[in-house]
């Protein structure tokens, strides 16, 4: 409707700048609506653990004389008040990779040990479900970026690679050179045997707050930020991050990044050119 009374408005301009307009109109409203939702989710996902906390504590309050009560409650208390915490840290990240350029501080960064950081960070949770883990081709590959934004998306994968599979399965980590007229490119690949991504999930999952099972997710203090921060580093080092999954049998998240050398060349030249 009223995009129609615009173009009316204005089309003696010529229906090229017409299109134009009524083009930003229809972009600037997809943005706000994106922005309007972002609001909602994070004020929905701060709701659900302060509700649950403010109730948890009354009924400690209530159950001031049976101390096997208070112990059950205190152990939820403490549950929500992680997800809270893991909540406003993703928040966090993700505002930071936002507004920060990566390549501002920009270096090249040892792939094995950024795979190695990611597998420190997920030692615990996969000890847990027996879950193996083993890095492969890393050796002397360097990517070019920021360090602490690049160790974040990677353990994000590594961390979902655990979460997202059975027990007793194996999480492997590849690496390679791929070699490019443009600048060769590094390919970091998380592989595990899980439960795998649906096609029409497959589209959704780097979107903010998308989660196939939320349940699932916030079982195992998940906050469907994850990937949304993943793409968004991957892009901002001129990379790009992509999946490859089977129902059932598991998935690969494979991430692209600008390797060190070829980067800095780039860099250089781009510097000298005039
Ligand atoms: P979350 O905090 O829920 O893990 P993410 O943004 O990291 O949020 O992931 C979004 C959703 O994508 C998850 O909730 C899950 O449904 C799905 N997902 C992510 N990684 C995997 C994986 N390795 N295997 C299966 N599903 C995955």
């Amino acid at each position: 409707g009223e995009a129609l009374a615009v173009s009316a408005r204005v089309a003696p301009l010529g229906s090229r700048l017409v299109l134009l307009l009524v083009e930003d109109l229809t972009e600037a409203r997809r943005i706000e609506a994106v922005r309007r939702d972002f609001v909602a989710n994070v004020s929905h996902e701060l709701k659900t653990p302060v509700g649950a906390l403010s109730l948890l504590s009354e009924a400690v309050m209530d159950a001031s004389d049976d101390p096997e009560a208070v112990e059950r409650f205190a152990g939820r208390m403490q549950i929500e008040a992680t997800r809270l915490t893991n909540l406003v840290q993703e928040l966090i990240d993700l505002s930071r990779v936002q507004n920060d350029d990566p390549l501002e501080d920009a270096e090249p960064i040892r792939v094995d040990e950024l795979v190695a950081e990611a597998i420190d960070r997920c030692r615990h949770q996969a000890g847990a479900k027996e879950i193996t883990m083993a890095a492969g081709g890393t050796a002397d590959l360097r990517v070019w970026g920021n360090r602490g934004q690049l160790a974040a998306a990677l353990g994000n994968l590594v961390e979902n690679a655990v979460n997202y599979s059975p027990a007793r399965t194996r999480v492997g980590i590849a690496a390679r050179t791929v070699v490019q007229p443009g600048g060769d490119l590094i390919e970091i690949a998380v592989t595990d045997q899980g439960i795998g991504i649906s096609d029409k999930d497959k589209e959704r999952i780097f979107e903010r707050f998308y989660r196939v099972d939320p349940a699932r997710s916030r079982a195992t203090g998940g906050t469907g930020l994850g990937l949304a921060i993943v793409k968004h580093v991957a892009a901002s080092h001129g990379g790009e991050v992509t999946v490859w999954s089977a129902e059932g049998q598991g998935s690969t998240f494979t991430l692209r990044l600008p390797e060190a050398r070829a980067a800095r060349e780039r860099a250089h030249q781009m510097s000298h050119r005039d």
